[in-house]
């Protein structure tokens, strides 16, 4: 048995004896997706957990995937494998920062990517996913809307919400903005059968040049059901090989070798195992009254959405 499969086999073990639930995403490595209970994008993540029978939770994901367990379901024991796994994006603005936009603009609903800090939702009135974001903005009344903290979902979704008034600050994924329309001309090029299929992370112009935008899953969604045999794959490079795994009959291409985020890569199988034995990761807590008052902005989006 190879050290890995030896590793898993333990995770598997012990994750049944002391009654855990293993949440990956996707973004995550094809040796976690193995042993995770639950493999999806972050929010689909919390909402699952929130319905699973065991007691304890460990995310593979990043900080803020852990705090949205931890919101929705208070009464588990939600623990974060790798401590230093954030996301940059979420943690761009802090609770001043935020506190001084919404003096800027009074009478705007704060809509806010589900990708934001516990803390930093307190203040928004109503959160979203990439997929849910139209139809959440669409249905709220007022035409004024603040969006945070990705100026490019915002503006991909902007333009398809024309009788918005939606103003954006500047912030975004530092992974998917490494993707260039020169990346675009190159892939092309070299595959030029190929369906380029992105993430509405990435920059406008190249969002502008693709044949489908969406989630993660989203984009697996259309990659699996399409008749196309070759595709480009403008998210994290994870989901290339995952896909590939996935579809052998097809070929997936990397929009550019640099869209890797480390954080999301930080988690190891050896992570989950010393979170598993009592000697590693981060129980994560929350305030009752920053729960309470953050899970207000998820309850309005399950309203809207
Ligand atoms: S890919 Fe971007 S949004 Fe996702 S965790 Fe990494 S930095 Fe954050």
């Amino acid at each position: 048995m190879s050290a890995i499969a030896a590793t898993q086999k333990q995770i598997l073990d012990l994750k049944k004896e002391k009654d855990f639930c293993i949440l990956a995403h996707c973004y995550q490595s094809e040796e976690i997706l193995e042993i995770a209970d639950l493999v999806g994008d972050s929010y689909a993540l919390s909402k699952k957990a929130m319905d699973m029978p065991q007691k304890n939770v460990i995310m593979c994901g990043v900080r803020f995937m852990a705090e949205t367990t931890k919101m929705l379901s208070p009464e588990k024991h939600v623990f974060l494998s790798n401590p230093v796994a954030g996301c940059p994006m979420a943690e761009q603005l802090d609770y001043d920062m935020l506190s001084q936009l919404k003096e800027m603009y009074p009478g705007y609903t704060v809509v806010a990517y589900i990708n934001t800090t516990a803390e930093l939702k307190t203040l928004c009135d109503v959160c979203v996913t990439s997929s849910s974001a139209v139809k959440i903005i669409s249905n709220i009344e007022n035409k004024d809307i603040l969006f945070i903290p990705d100026c490019n979902l915002g503006d991909y979704k902007k333009k398809q919400l024309p009788e918005k008034n939606i103003k954006l600050v500047h912030g975004g994924c530092p992974t998917h903005v490494r993707m260039s329309l020169k990346d675009v001309e190159r892939a092309r090029k070299l595959h030029p059968n190929a369906l380029l299929l992105v993430h509405p992370e990435c920059l406008p112009e190249v969002t502008a040049e693709a044949d489908y935008v969406g989630s993660t899953t989203g984009i697996m969604d259309f990659a699996k059901e399409s008749a196309q045999k070759e595709f480009i794959i403008g998210t994290e490079n994870s989901i290339v090989q995952h896909l590939q795994f996935a579809c052998p009959d097809k070929e997936f291409y990397a929009l550019s070798k640099d869209c890797v985020c480390h954080n999301m890569k930080a988690t190891t199988l050896v992570d989950v195992l010393h979170v598993l034995q009592g000697r590693g990761g981060e129980e994560i807590t929350l305030d009752e009254e920053i729960r309470l008052k953050a899970k207000r902005s998820i309850e309005e989006m399950i309203r809207l959405g």
